[in-house]
């Protein structure tokens, strides 16, 4: 009886353990928490002169880092940036921005002076970051017809630059693995859909273009060039498919922090198959992961729509990553169970850690 006790004691001490050491202690929210708690959403897009979005963040306890982009589909990048100022005047708690640069004029000299010229006047303007995103490696070619990647030298000055002014950088690279992928072989529901769809997006399609690991080994070759720059890549830096290759890629680079934005379903792909590995990837990189969606408000869409499908999308990440409710959700087949992440968790990737890496935002 008492080898049987012994041995029980042994096994609770063996899982407490091996929660300590993972840096997770069991002491979780409940999904009606979520009103309570507050929260930031470290990457949206907020192109709507409107104050719809910092609305629906303030009553729903969230603050937001609007970033901006050279996007066809967006207002032009001068648009979203007088949007930004708009916000900031009236809800400087709730509104942060990026702000981001033309890649016009890449081939003529003094390019690089001309963007840290522009980029300074942001920050007068209240800009808290610097987003690049993906057109540097998959759309803009310099004279020659060769495609620009984000280790180019011509970029180096104006990375210099924001690490001397401890700006943070947000850059989006490549694309999910998926976009390399025949569609059969993609892991997400959606990315099927949207490439079947888009076939001129789909990279598997157009072999001649950069590589899956050209985008991937670039970015890590520029992070290796700036390795004290404040840095955070967007959609889990790309490497959305496996926690096990952003685990490796946070060990490479300790300064490196990703967010969440839009790749939620693959976490949830993922820890369908392995809950613990997902959970675990949580709680050894607590202090590396912001809590992000890519939720897009345009100049035209309709304010009560989105503030519930806005509601609804925070509500449905609250209930995967701080309960262990059973759910479902659209891009994922079948059910799946919450992380249940601990408090100390949830609080450093919903929080501290954004208010952290974007320190002068929401003042
Ligand atoms: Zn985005």
């Amino acid at each position: 009886m008492r080898t049987i006790k012994n041995f029980t004691a042994y096994l609770l001490l063996f899982s407490v353990c091996s929660f300590i050491s993972s840096g997770c202690s069991r002491n979780n929210y409940e999904l009606s928490d979520f009103n309570k708690i507050k929260k930031i959403d470290a990457h949206v897009h907020d192109n709507s002169e409107s104050n719809t979005f910092s609305e629906v963040a303030s009553e729903n306890g969230f603050k937001i880092l609007s970033i901006n982009v050279d996007y066809p589909d967006f207002p032009n990048v001068e648009f979203q940036q007088n949007v930004a100022k708009l916000h900031l005047k009236d809800y400087r708690n709730v509104f942060a921005y990026a702000s981001t640069f033309y890649l016009n004029g890449w081939d003529e000299t003094g390019w690089a002076d001309k963007i840290i010229n522009h980029l300074d006047s942001t920050f007068k303007d209240g800009a808290t970051a610097v987003k690049f995103w993906k057109n540097i490696g998959m759309v803009f070619r310099d004279k020659s017809g060769k495609y620009i990647m984000i280790d180019d030298e011509k970029l180096d000055p104006v990375f210099n630059y924001l690490t001397s002014k401890n700006i943070p950088v947000v850059v989006h690279c490549g694309e999910p693995r998926d976009c390399w992928l025949a569609v059969e072989k993609m892991m997400s529901n959606d990315m099927k859909e949207y490439f079947s769809k888009h076939p001129q997006y789909h990279m598997y399609l157009h072999p001649d273009m950069p590589s899956y690991l050209d985008q991937i080994n670039a970015r890590d070759r520029m992070l290796a060039k700036h390795p004290d720059m404040k840095f955070m890549g967007a959609h889990i830096g790309s490497l959305e498919w496996s926690v096990d290759e952003a685990a490796r890629f946070l060990d490479k680079y300790p300064n490196a922090k990703v967010d969440l934005a839009a790749r939620m379903d693959y976490l949830q792909l993922q820890s369908q198959k392995d809950w613990d590995k997902v959970y675990h990837f949580f709680c050894k990189y607590k202090e590396r992961i912001l809590y992000g969606t890519d939720l897009i408000i345009g100049p035209k869409d309709d304010t009560t729509v989105f503030k519930q499908v806005t509601r609804d999308k925070w509500l449905s990440d609250w209930k995967y990553l701080a309960t262990d409710l059973t759910m479902s959700v659209n891009s994922v087949k079948g059910e799946f169970k919450g992380l249940a992440l601990p408090k100390e968790v949830i609080n450093k990737i919903y929080y501290s850690n954004a208010e952290k890496l974007f320190y002068s935002a929401w003042k």
